[in-house]
């Protein structure tokens, strides 16, 4: 099956300067209601319901401190009339080509009758009805508008205009313009139909005779993408959906050619959805279009969108010049001029520029400022900048001049990118968007897609932590004919990583200290990254104290001070130590605990000639049986407890041996010893001999 998507797919210019408005004002944190919805899509009108938009049927219904943002449609010149009497404050999002409809009818007097083509019950219509100074009759097709003529005596009429609604079926238009030039000869008619509707329903219309059916995307509501469906249907099957979820409702078997288009207040999150899903659905078979929406779809990373690759495909060799290539690329638009304008205003979500010799008013909308995401307008201009531009658009009737910045910063910055290709040189993006299979880097105001398995992030880990962040790549693929340029961000990480590595290697030795983060444990030690390289501290190293585990010590991010015992060269291994001399528990008992002294010391263990008493953590001391007590006993369990806290002398320090000899009859009373001595001196020194062969004991836990 083949899927073909239609150009004009999507948001329209009015739609889409009406939810940028309404996403800016709540971004700057006003309170937002919309006078009824926004636009008619359920997807957007609930995400800004979510975001705390409200939508109220009646200016009344404003909650206070709430701004009531007027949508494309328009609303009657009555209830404007009302929001400025009452002071509510209000922001108009309506279309300027409503604006221009209204502009037209209120011009004419009392005398003037004026016909609309269009649905009377529709909200543009309403408001259109209300500028009308005389009266005014609605007609929807031929059949209304000849029985209008007759009953309201249309040829009489002294003075007589006619418009139409801006979403009017174009091959309605025309036939109720044959008859008006027919049966009103005086009738003045404005052809008010939007650019924007005529263009996608002329192309749905021929989309639609090619295809074996099609599926139209936008709101049950929206009268736009009914008309499309209309004007679909008149050649082919044609499927209305609002999401990719009622595809499944849909039996494509019998088509080989499928037409998708998509109504002026749909998202291009949902066209990109229901895309995908079409292609899935049909054994991802390939998906023709001529959009960049479907581009991203079939995920092949294309860097351009329609225009750069209008301009690329102008271009024979790919070689042409950055003018060339603007020519080439918008001489279709406006006589393809790259101007310098000067920014003289700027709103949150358009910037106003003034172009030396041009007559109207230069704008630049928030989507036409940059390649990366912009918030605020004022993030990426000041007052007073002068910016290189493209003419996109002129529009004489709004005195308006559409331009964009984004357009010349992407060609000019394609030719960056293709020399920083050919030089092997670093560039740097911002990362825009997470799509299946990698993600894409904005740079130089063209889109690189990085391959999930170039973007350095390890398969375990979500693409989305690389989201929004600046990334350095290296291009390693261009296809300058197509402008599709694939980075790698794994080939610059690499190279850092080698070029720390070799710095490392060539500035260490044995001996230095140096600081070092843990990156890794394992049961037999932590791995500390140097700089750039790995070394390993034993576990033996990380304590002086005996401990199970290296997480009883240091964990996985701590910064900490190593010191080189040994560097392995040839195989690239590094022993790090840890602990520090002065912390060796000996050196502590060496300059804190003297011979004679009285320490605290608690019983942890037990041997028939005496028991281990702890001093300090890793030095155990050993109180012999004959150091216990003043009176014989039997075993040291006959008077001490394990965990037992004791008061005891130290009597003897062997450093050689690591040993203690402690005494906690020696801080009896005198006159309390001698019995006890008399009685045990014989045995004493048997068992003394069997201690001095058993304590080693005490040393093991410090070291
Ligand atoms: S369809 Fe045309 S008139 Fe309607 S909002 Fe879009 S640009 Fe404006």
């Amino acid at each position: 099956m083949q899927i073909t998507l239609a150009e004009t797919a999507g948001f329209c210019f009015g739609v889409d300067r009406a939810i940028n408005l309404v996403y800016s004002l709540v971004n700057s944190g006003e309170k937002v209601c919309t006078l009824g919805q926004i636009i008619h899509n359920k997807q957007v009108v609930d995400d800004l319901e979510s975001r705390g938009v409200k939508t109220i049927e009646s200016i009344d219904d404003a909650p206070d401190g709430y701004k009531i943002v007027i949508r494309t449609h328009g609303i009657s010149k009555e209830i404007i009339d009302e929001l400025e009497k009452k002071g509510i404050p209000y922001c108009n999002a309506t279309c300027p080509f409503v604006l221009k409809i209204h502009k037209i009818v209120s011009s004419y007097d009392e005398n003037t009758t004026v016909l609309i083509a269009g649905d009377a019950n529709h909200p543009e219509v309403i408001g259109i009805k209300s500028y009308c100074k005389g009266e005014a009759f609605v007609f929807k097709n031929d059949k209304e508008l000849l029985e209008l003529a007759k009953n309201e005596n249309l040829s009489e009429k002294s003075s007589l205009i006619c418009v139409s609604q801006t979403t009017f079926s174009t091959k309605e238009w025309k036939k109720c313009q044959k008859i008006i030039k027919k049966v009103c000869t005086n009738c003045k008619i404005f052809d008010t139909i939007c650019n924007a509707t005529s263009e996608r329903q002329l192309e749905a219309t021929e989309l639609s005779e090619n295809s074996d059916a099609m599926v139209v995307i936008g709101g049950r509501h929206s009268s736009n993408t009914c008309k499309l469906k209309d004007v679909s249907a008149v050649n082919c099957d044609t499927f209305l959906i609002e999401t990719a979820a009622e595809l499944k409702n849909i039996d494509f078997s019998n088509y080989s050619k499928v037409g998708v288009t998509a109504g002026a207040s749909t998202p291009s999150g949902i066209i990109k959805e229901v895309l995908k899903t079409m292609s899935e659905v049909k054994n991802e078979k390939e998906v023709e279009t001529t959009s960049a929406l479907t581009e991203e779809v079939v995920e092949t990373a294309e860097t351009a969108d329609k225009a750069e690759t209008a301009a690329v495909e102008a271009s024979a060799d790919g070689e042409a010049s950055f003018e060339e290539l603007l020519n080439a690329s918008y001489a279709k638009e406006d006589n393809s001029k790259v101007v310098k304008g000067t920014v003289v205003r700027i709103t949150p979500t358009e910037v106003f520029v003034d172009v030396p010799g041009r007559k109207q008013t230069g704008v630049i909308s928030i989507d036409d400022l940059s390649a990366e995401p912009v918030d605020k307008c004022e993030d990426v201009v000041s007052v007073g900048d002068e910016l290189d531009l493209v003419i996109m658009k002129t529009n004489d009737e709004e005195g308006v001049q559409r331009l964009s910045k984004k357009l010349f910063d992407s060609v000019k910055g394609w030719e960056e990118i293709v020399a920083a290709a050919e030089a092997d040189e670093v560039l740097e993006g911002v990362v825009v968007r997470v799509i299946k299979g990698g993600v894409v880097a904005a740079a130089k105001g063209s889109q690189i897609f990085i391959p999930a398995s170039l973007t350095g992030v390890s398969r375990n880990d979500s693409l989305d932590i690389l989201k929004g962040t600046t990334v350095k790549f290296k291009i390693v693929d261009l296809n300058k004919d197509r402008r599709r340029a694939v980075g790698s961000i794994k080939v610059v990480l690499n190279a850092e990583r080698k070029e720390a590595e070799e710095k490392v290697w060539a500035s260490i030795e044995e001996g230095q200290k140096i600081q070092g983060v843990v990156k890794s444990l394992t049961s037999y030690g932590a791995f500390v990254d140097i700089g750039g390289v790995d070394g390993m501290i034993h576990i033996s190293e990380l304590s002086w104290n005996r401990i199970k585990h290296p997480s009883e010590v240091v964990n996985v991010g701590d910064s900490v001070e190593v010191t080189i015992k040994s560097l392995d060269r040839e195989n690239k291994k590094i022993s790090l130590g840890f602990k520090k001399v002065e912390d060796n528990p000996w050196e502590i008992i060496k300059r804190d605990y003297p011979v004679d002294s009285v320490v605290k010391a608690k019983i942890v263990n037990f041997a028939s000639f005496g028991a281990f008493a702890n001093i300090i953590p890793g030095v155990d001391g050993l109180i012999h049986i004959s150091q216990i007590a003043n009176t014989h006993i039997k075993t040291p369990s006959d008077v001490l407890e394990i965990g037992q806290e004791v008061e005891a002398k130290i009597t003897e320090i062997d450093f050689d041996k690591k040993r203690i000899s402690l005494s906690i009859r020696a801080l009896l009373p005198e006159e309390e010893q001698a019995p006890a001595e008399e009685e045990t001196a014989a045995e004493e020194t048997a068992e003394e001999e069997t201690a001095s062969e058993e304590a080693p004991a005490a040393e093991e836990t410090a070291e």
